[in-house]
């Protein structure tokens, strides 16, 4: 299935939501494995992020990611902006001559955040939920069950990668805060597109 202009703006604006909803919720999380930050940076993004799209409606598929990108970009700062900011504009340019099916345009975001990260699955990190997602994807099933368990597979890793690994075997047993935001990121798209 390929997501249209309309669907994805309805995507965009429940993350946005669920990322103000839940700041305190992200900063615990990183609070336990991180610097406190990730709800107030994530939410400082969510804001600037509506108040883009707000100034100019986007006109096209390009448009409405790139403008997700940049504002992600420029106000979510730490580890994570530039992260989901590369996963974004990749997908802003591969949209660009023709909207493709949205199992490669969310590779296409999970690969940008590999290649910008030096990160790959395994690493308790935001790349444990897109990376499945993907693949549930292109098996055509995507749904919350795939979350929760990728949520619960990312509690019981140990980090490799990001703030998380200097603590090694003690980030054990909790949940990676950008594994969470991510989550979020894909239950909005699940309410978008149904199970
Ligand atoms: P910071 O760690 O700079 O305070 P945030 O708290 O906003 O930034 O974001 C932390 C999150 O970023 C982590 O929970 C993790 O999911 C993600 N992250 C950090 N480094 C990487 C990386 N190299 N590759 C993929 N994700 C990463
Ligand atoms: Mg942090
Ligand atoms: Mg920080």
């Amino acid at each position: 299935m390929k997501l249209e202009l309309t669907d994805a703006k309805k995507w965009i604006n429940l993350f946005v939501e669920k990322l103000e909803a839940n700041k305190s919720e992200l900063n615990e999380l990183d609070t336990a494995i991180g610097d406190g930050d990730h709800g107030t940076n994530m939410d400082r993004g969510a804001q600037a992020v509506t108040e883009a799209l707000g100034k100019k409606e986007p006109e096209n598929l390009t448009d409405l990611y790139k403008t997700t990108a940049f504002a992600m970009i420029q106000k979510v700062g730490g580890a994570s902006g530039p992260l989901y900011g590369t996963a974004f504009l990749d997908m802003s340019k591969a949209v660009k001559e023709d909207n493709l099916e949205l199992s490669d345009l969310i590779q296409i975001g999970t690969d940008g955040i590999k290649r910008r990260g030096q990160s790959d699955v395994g690493m308790k990190t935001m790349i444990d939920i897109w990376q499945p997602v993907t693949e549930a994807l292109k098996a055509n099933k995507l749904n919350q069950q795939v979350i929760d368990a990728a949520l619960n597979n990312v509690k019981e890793l140990v980090a490799t990668k990001g703030r998380a690994s200097y603590l090694e075997e003690k980030s054990k047993g909790h949940i990676d805060p950008g594994a969470q935001s991510s989550a979020y990121l894909f239950e909005s798209l699940i309410e978008v597109i149904g199970e």
